[in-house]
């Protein structure tokens, strides 16, 4: 909807004016917000000195316009914005999960430390591809392991608000992104983006596993960090 717009337009959507800047310095190019941003880079159109710095209008946040510019361009240009100090979401964060599938269905078995409940069983599916313009290495291949991923909740009110909220952050491209994997180390691999799921079943072998008393406390934090609130599961 947003696609209309361009950067300059977006970040301003989010600012109000600062009359007279704080003695401070600017945290994305630690220059006084006084004086101009440290941000020399292309495609930065100089503004008017007014302009020059700007207040997030809900966290009240500072920056040097030009800067939230530059970090915005550096993003995958969604319409959104994060204030990078305190993580506040301005609009809606998406993120650049590949193309794939996420299923789910109920199984007739209880998760440790879950025994008066079924349990969901959510399918994760993503093939290797080439990277778009969002990923890290744009037109080199991607690789995809472990696939179909399998990943449990329970069957209880608590686990089917988490489902709701993870097939939100699905359709945000938000569960999974491309980057180097801090288990394998390898490359250019899709891997989880920060949403924790459980893969294993009836153990703990791997510290992804049941029981797990805060999971479902954890994951909702998390989704919340990528700005996924529980009234985004009343839809
Ligand atoms: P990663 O290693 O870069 O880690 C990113 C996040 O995922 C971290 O928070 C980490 O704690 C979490 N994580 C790591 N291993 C996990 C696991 N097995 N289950 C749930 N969460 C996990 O992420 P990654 O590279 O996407 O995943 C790690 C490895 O796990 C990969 O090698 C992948 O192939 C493998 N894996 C295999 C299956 C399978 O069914 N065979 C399922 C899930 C993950
Ligand atoms: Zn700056
Ligand atoms: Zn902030």
């Amino acid at each position: 909807a947003r696609k209309g717009k361009t950067p300059e337009e977006v970040v301003k959507k989010y600012l109000q004016k600062v009359k007279s800047p704080p003695e401070e310095d600017c945290t994305i190019c630690m220059e006084p917000l006084g004086g101009p941003s440290g941000y020399k880079g292309p495609g930065v159109t100089p503004v008017s000195r007014a302009e020059s710095v700007g207040r997030l209008a809900q966290c009240g946040h500072q920056y040097h316009f030009q800067c939230l510019v530059a970090m915005y361009n550096n993003g995958n240009k969604d319409g959104s914005l994060q204030c990078p100090t305190c993580k506040t979401i301005y609009g809606v964060k998406t993120g650049n999960q590949p193309a794939g599938k996420m299923e789910y269905h109920v199984i007739p078995h209880s998760l440790p430390g879950h025994p008066d409940c079924k349990s969901i069983r959510i399918i994760y599916n993503i093939p290797p591809g080439l990277q778009g313009p969002e990923h890290p290495n744009p037109g080199k291949p991607f690789t995809a392991r472990g696939f179909p991923r399998h990943c449990y909740l329970p069957d209880s009110e608590k686990g089917r608000k988490v489902l709701k909220l993870l097939l939100v952050a699905w359709d945000r491209r938000l569960i999974f992104s491309i980057g180097t994997s801090s288990t394998t180390g390898e490359s250019d691999t899709v891997i989880w983006n920060e949403v924790h799921h459980k893969t294993e079943f009836g153990s703990n072998l791997t510290g992804h596993g049941f029981p797990d008393p805060g999971h479902l406390n954890n994951v909702l934090e998390e989704l919340r960090a990528q700005g996924i609130t529980e009234d985004d599961g009343l839809m």
